[in-house]
C-alpha cells in the first residue's frame, strides 16, 4: 500500500496528509476548495517545522515528505492509482454518502475506503458502496501529527482482512490503532461527549463556574485540559452534532444535549474557531469570557 488519497483538506485532512507523507506514502490531497488546499500546504509545512524544532524530523525529511504530497481539485485524477482513501470532509451524512458513492465509482476496485468521521455510522456509509467489506472507520485524533491513537471502526460488513490491513497501515504511521465495533459515537466520543455534556450541565445549573469546573477536572483527573476548554477546542457545533447522534442512535435521554450548549451553537459561539465559546479567544489566547449565560 503506497498511494493514499485524502478527501478534504481541513483541520483533520491536512494532518492526515502530513502523517502519511512523513511516513513514506505518496499522498494526493483533494478538496473542492482550492483555498483550503493552499492553506493545508502552509499548515503542513508549519507543523513540520515544529517537528524539526523538536528534533522529530530533519529538513531533508521535510522536503522529501512535501515532495510526496500533491494537491488537486480533480477527484477522478486524485483517485486514479489510490490503494487507500481516507475521507475527512465536513461532518455531514448526506455529503459523506455522496462522496462514498463517487469514491466507489472512481477508485480502483481493490482500493480500501476509510472515513475519519467522528460519529456517522460506518455501516451506513459502507451501504452506499458496492464494496462494503472494504469500508472502514479510521478515526484520527486532533491534532493528527501529535496524537497517538487511531480508533479503527469495523462496520457490520468490514472484512477481517481489511481491518488487519488498516491496523498495519496505522501502525506504520507511528500511531497506536485500537479497534472497536460500529455503534453510535464508537468508543471515544461515546464516553467523551457525555462527560463534556455533564460539565456544561454543571455550569448551566450553577454548580460551579467555567474555570472551576475545568480546574477540578484538570487537577483531579490529570486531564491535560478541562472539559469546557476541550469542547471549545473540538468545536461546540461538533459536540452538539455528536451528542445528537448518541441521543438519536441509542435512544437514551442521558445523551440529550444540554440546552446551554444548544443555545451557544444557535448564537454562533462555537469555541476557538469562532473566537468565543466557554472562553474568549478574540485576542488569540484563552481568556475567561464575561457571559451572563454562565451565572
Ligand atoms: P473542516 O471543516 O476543518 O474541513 C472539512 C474540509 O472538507 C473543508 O476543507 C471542505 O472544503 C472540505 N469538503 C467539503 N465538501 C467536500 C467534498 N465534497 N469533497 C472534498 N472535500 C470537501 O473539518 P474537520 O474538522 O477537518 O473534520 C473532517 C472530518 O473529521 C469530519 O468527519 C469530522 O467529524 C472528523 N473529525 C474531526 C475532528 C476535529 O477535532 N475537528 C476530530 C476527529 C474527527
Amino acid at each position: 500500500m503506497k498511494n493514499i488519497t485524502v478527501i478534504g483538506a481541513g483541520t483533520m485532512g491536512n494532518g492526515i496528509a502530513h502523517v502519511f507523507a512523513h511516513n513514506g506514502y505518496h499522498v494526493q490531497l483533494y478538496d473542492i476548495n482550492e483555498a483550503a488546499l493552499e492553506k493545508a500546504l502552509v499548515t503542513v509545512s508549519k507543523n513540520m517545522d515544529r517537528q524539526i524544532a523538536k528534533d522529530k524530523l530533519t529538513t531533508q525529511e521535510k522536503e522529501a515528505a512535501l515532495g510526496r504530497l500533491q494537491t488537486g481539485t480533480n477527484l477522478k485524477q486524485a483517485l486514479a492509482s489510490a490503494n487507500l482513501v481516507v475521507e475527512a470532509a465536513t461532518e455531514n451524512k448526506a455529503l459523506k454518502f455522496k462522496i462514498f458513492k463517487e469514491l466507489d465509482e472512481w477508485a480502483p476496485a481493490d482500493c480500501i475506503l476509510a472515513s475519519n468521521t467522528s460519529s456517522i455510522s460506518i455501516t451506513e456509509i459502507a451501504a452506499q458502496t458496492k464494496r462494503p467489506d472494504k469500508v472502514i472507520g479510521m478515526h484520527f485524533m486532533n491534532p493528527v501529527p501529535v496524537m497517538k491513537l487511531v480508533e479503527i471502526i469495523r462496520g457490520y460488513s468490514t472484512s477481517d482482512q481489511v481491518c488487519a490491513q488498516i491496523i498495519e497501515v496505522s501502525a506504520s504511521l507511528q500511531k497506536i490503532p485500537v479497534a472497536c465495533n460500529d455503534y453510535p459515537g464508537f468508543v471515544a466520543n461515546r464516553i467523551l461527549m457525555p462527560m463534556i455534556n455533564e460539565a456544561i450541565i454543571s455550569l448551566h445549573e450553577g454548580v460551579a463556574g467555567v474555570q472551576e469546573i475545568d480546574a477540578i477536572m484538570k487537577l483531579g483527573m490529570a486531564h491535560p485540559m478541562g472539559p469546557l476548554q476541550l469542547a471549545d477546542f473540538i468545536g461546540l457545533d461538533v459536540c452538539l452534532s455528536i451528542l445528537n447522534v448518541l441521543h438519536d442512535g441509542l435512544g437514551n435521554p442521558k445523551y440529550a444535549p444540554c440546552p446551554l450548549l444548544v443555545n451557544m451553537v444557535n448564537a454562533g459561539k462555537l469555541g476557538v474557531k469562532s473566537k468565543e465559546g466557554f472562553y474568549d479567544y478574540s485576542n488569540g489566547v484563552k481568556e475567561a469570557p464575561i457571559s451572563s449565560q454562565f451565572k
